[in-house]
């Protein structure tokens, strides 16, 4: 988009029909940019929606980017973008987690019961079902100019798109087109990758099964700490198989635990590699674990390699100088071991349908001040805690003091276990938690809280 844009005034609510509905260009068709534009599509805008893969490579020709669980509060932005059509679905939710930590007696596991549904689906078929969605030609939803086109867009034909656009925002994930946007040291937290990640969709297990070995009495996942790193384990609803779960493990950099994750070529090592993880350092669980078997169907199901936390700065220009929006992973990067991208992601979409609404409404041009402005909303309501939880759940030194509270008192008080996990719904605490002191306040005000 150009600053050269001129002024409307319209009233969402009552369209002028003389006046052509702005256009909007959403690069990178993942769940972002999915999401994006039908959002945006759902305001009667014209989107355009670019994506390097045909739709069908988008569903069943890759590895999912990541798991993209939905923790408590960030399916109520979701469900402003289009109907929760997962929430009768019991592979896809789940509501407690049993923790272990290796080398620990029996006494220190505990169940964290949560005060929120957390919705699990693989992002490959929510991106395929909302993608479905956007192509509706359905007059009645959807104006008959919005396109979905393939192919890969390049720094050169962005500056064309985005000189045809109102506006153009890039959700082409962690990589490639996001380089064009500035790195934001201040926001940023580390300078490299804090842990190589191994994950495999599996099924074998049935999803109300009872962890019995970690102490558990009740249906969940589980989470277990150890030395080289953290694993994940939980229901997920897989795109095209039932009865499904995902393990997703983190191995410090530098560990035996990463070089074995490095090993894993397919699903089937990538599934011994974590069965074996679980027989050296989770025997509690191990013999359940053994039960899962790699998902036949789907050769996409396994996943390996890092984040690197990067926070951009919001807008960019072209060589031409339009201007560009990030979004999603372009825009904040965080490693998942606190569930916070996809979340992010979905925030940032809602805010930013409603912020370019409220400026049509206003009158407000679609510029590089507003766009500024509400990724600033964003960062401050939503991404800085985000980030934050994410250093506390790595085990950052600043929160050294916080993670031995809590994890010490969750093991014999249910409300500091219930707690601790309200964290990956809303991790806002995470900005004011410190000390020991903090999380004993912070436990007994979400005591009252609960009672
Ligand atoms: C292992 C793992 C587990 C995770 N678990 C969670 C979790 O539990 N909860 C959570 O909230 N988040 C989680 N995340 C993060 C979450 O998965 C990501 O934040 C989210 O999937 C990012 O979506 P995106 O659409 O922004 O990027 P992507 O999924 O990377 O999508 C980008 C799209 O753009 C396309 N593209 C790229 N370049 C171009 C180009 N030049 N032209 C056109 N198209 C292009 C790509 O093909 C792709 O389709 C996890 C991440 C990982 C790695």
């Amino acid at each position: 988009m150009t600053d050269t844009r001129q002024s409307t005034t319209r009233q969402s609510t009552v369209p002028d029909p003389s006046t052509p509905p702005p256009s909007v260009a959403v690069v990178g068709a993942g769940l972002t940019g999915v999401n994006a534009a039908l959002a945006f599509r759902n305001e009667g805008w014209r989107v355009d929606l670019y994506s390097d893969r045909a739709r069908a490579e988008l569903r069943d020709g890759l590895p999912a980017t990541g798991t993209a669980i939905l923790f408590g509060n960030s399916r109520v932005p979701d469900r402003t973008i289009t109907d929760d059509r997962y929430a009768g679905t019991p592979t896809a939710q789940f509501t407690a987690s049993s923790v272990g930590i290796a080398g620990t007696p029996p006494e220190a596991s505990f169940t964290a019961r949560f005060t929120y549904e957390a919705q699990s689906v693989d992002p490959r078929l929510r991106t395929d079902d909302r993608l479905g969605e956007f192509l509706d030609k359905n007059p009645a939803t959807a104006p008959a100019t919005s396109r979905f086109i393939v192919g890969e867009v390049t720094p050169a034909s962005l500056d064309a798109i985005a000189a045809e656009h109102d506006v153009t925002v890039v959700a082409t994930g962690k990589a490639g087109l996001a380089a064009l946007f500035e790195t934001d040291p201040d926001r940023t937290p580390y300078g490299s990758a804090q842990r190589y990640l191994l994950t495999v969709t599996a099924h074998g297990l049935p999803v109300d099964h009872v962890f019995r070995g970690r102490g558990s009495t009740v249906p969940g996942g589980l989470l277990s700490l150890h030395e080289e790193g953290e694993i994940f384990v939980g229901r997920h609803l897989h795109k095209d198989t039932d009865d499904t779960w995902v393990i997703l493990a983190w191995a410090r950099p530098g560990t035996a635990t990463e070089e074995a994750f490095r090993s894993a070529t397919d699903a089937r090592t990538a599934l011994d590699v974590l069965q074996a993880l679980h027989h050296r350092e989770f025997p509690d669980v191990a013999g359940d674990i053994d039960r899962l078997r790699p998902i036949d169907t789907d050769p996409h199901s396994w996943l390996k390699g890092a984040v690197t936390p990067r926070v951009h700065r919001p807008t960019a220009r072209t060589a031409g100088g339009h201007l560009l929006a990030a979004l999603g992973d372009t825009a904040v990067a965080v490693d998942p071991i606190a569930g916070q991208g996809a979340q992010l992601a979905t925030y940032q979409v809602a805010g930013l349908r409603d912020g370019l609404r409220t400026a049509l409404d206003e009158g407000r041009d679609w510029d590089e001040e507003l766009l500024t402005e509400i990724f600033d909303r964003h960062w401050r309501e939503h991404a800085d805690a985000g980030v934050e939880v994410t250093s506390l759940f790595l085990g950052d030194p600043l929160f050294a003091e916080v993670a031995q509270e809590f994890f010490a008192s969750a093991a014999t008080d249910p409300a500091a276990a219930s707690a601790l996990f309200s964290l990956f719904s809303d991790p806002s605490p995470a900005l004011v938690l410190r000390t020991a002191a903090d999380v004993r306040g912070f436990v007994a005000s979400f005591r009252e809280a609960a009672a």
